[in-house]
């Protein structure tokens, strides 16, 4: 079995006819069949798309799945998952989870499917334990959650929720397979935004779905069918394009992300930085038990600082650009409150800790020090 940096490179892809060595993209909608009834490999770009199967099973291979699963957009990918389960089911999730994740749960499939979510602590097991009922089909966890990084005993979940009957997703957008595989943990499926880490280039919007059990995966497929939410045939070339660089660029997300966080925790004007990778993140050792290779290119950070002063902070910094999103080559940093977890009430944001104070940076692959630069100037012009 090769390492993961020789199939990150050479995965989901044989060299055709034609000896290119990387997947042509193919835009047609359909495909010839020899006979009424007789299909070939392909039929409709739909059900089945030569450049997409190329990413989905580099992905699939990369997870140790048997089945990947590309789509429109990774919350595309989670309401086809959500799609598996009968109206009227229940879920438990952890609390810190994405905010366009809770809007689906709680705006969206409330309403139009009866789907009732029980939130519990992150990481809380005995509160997991006493939320699954009899009817919990689903215990979807965040790995490591956005915004507040926390990490779960993976493990342990899988446990209890198989136990009670049901199935394990995990949104590991943050982790990435280079990271961590959930499958090898007993997850069932594996959720990503593509749009983060995976395409790595904030170029392409798009979201993936990778289970092992082959009965599950063809349910899936079915569902990805059905449903129609698939990943274009140029989104899934540039997705593999960026595929193939994954492991070079988590590593240097996650060396320059522990140098940033490490060197934060000097700084007076923050209160708080969190990063697992940090011997001060309250799950570090289970972090260090999940992730072998580095803990990945998020962290967050609570300024000293009032409103104005946080405004001032993002005013000053110049190569941290104040965007949504994460994973791209280029750092950026955003403010939870107001972007990624805007869908979520002012009261829960204030119950979860997500204040104004709070930032999230997404550590890019320039030169960490001159990363360091840009934060220090910033932080210089807090006080002033
Ligand atoms: C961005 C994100 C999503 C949603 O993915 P889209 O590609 O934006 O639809 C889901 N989960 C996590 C953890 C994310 O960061």
């Amino acid at each position: 079995m090769p390492q993961f940096d020789t199939q990150s490179v050479h995965a989901g892809y044989e060299p055709d006819a034609t000896g290119a060595v990387m997947p042509p993209i193919y835009t047609s909608t359909t495909f010839i069949q020899s006979a009424p009834g007789q299909p070939g490999p392909y039929e409709y770009a739909r059900s089945g798309n030569p450049t997409r199967q190329a990413f989905e099973r580099a992905l699939a291979e990369l997870e140790g799945g048997s089945t990947g699963l590309a789509f429109a957009s990774g919350l595309a990918a989670t309401a086809t998952v959500l799609e598996l389960l009968d109206a009227g089911s229940h879920i438990v999730a952890f609390e810190d989870l994405y905010g366009g994740v809770w809007r689906q749960f709680e705006r969206v499939r409330n309403r139009s499917a009866g789907l009732r979510v029980s939130y519990v602590p992150t990481g809380d097991l005995a509160a997991l334990r006493a939320a699954v009922r009899p009817d919990t089909k689903l215990v979807w966890v965040e790995l490591p959650t956005n915004p507040l990084l926390e990490v779960v005993d993976l493990e342990a979940v899988v446990q209890i929720a198989h136990a009670a009957g049901a199935l394990v997703v995990a949104d590991a957008t943050f982790a990435t397979p280079y990271l961590l595989k959930p499958l090898d943990f007993g997850v069932d499926i594996v959720v990503h935004s593509v749009t983060k880490y995976l395409n790595g280039h904030s170029d392409v919007i798009g979201g993936a779905a990778v289970v092992k059990d082959a009965a599950l995966g063809q349910r899936l497929a079915y569902l990805q069918n059905a449903i129609g939410a698939v990943m274009d045939p140029f989104s899934s070339f540039l997705a593999l394009r960026g595929l193939r660089t994954l492991h070079l660029r988590m590593a240097r997300h996650s060396e320059s992300a522990l140098r940033i966080a490490d060197w934060l925790q000097g700084r007076a004007e923050v209160s708080q930085v969190i990063y697992p990778g940090l011997p001060s993140h309250p799950q570090h050792i289970l972090a260090c038990r999940l992730f072998a290779k580095g803990h990945g290119g998020v962290l967050s950070v609570r300024l000293a600082a009032d409103a104005a002063g946080v405004n001032r902070f993002l005013s000053r910094l110049k190569l941290f650009a104040l965007a949504e999103s994460l994973g791209g080559v280029e750092s950026l940093i955003s403010q939870p409150a107001s972007m990624s977890h805007g869908s979520l009430t002012p009261e829960l944001r204030a119950e979860r800790g997500l204040g104004p104070e709070l930032l999230r940076l997404s550590v890019g692959v320039e030169d960490a020090g001159d990363l360091i630069e840009d934060l220090a100037y910033a932080l210089d012009g807090l006080g002033r």
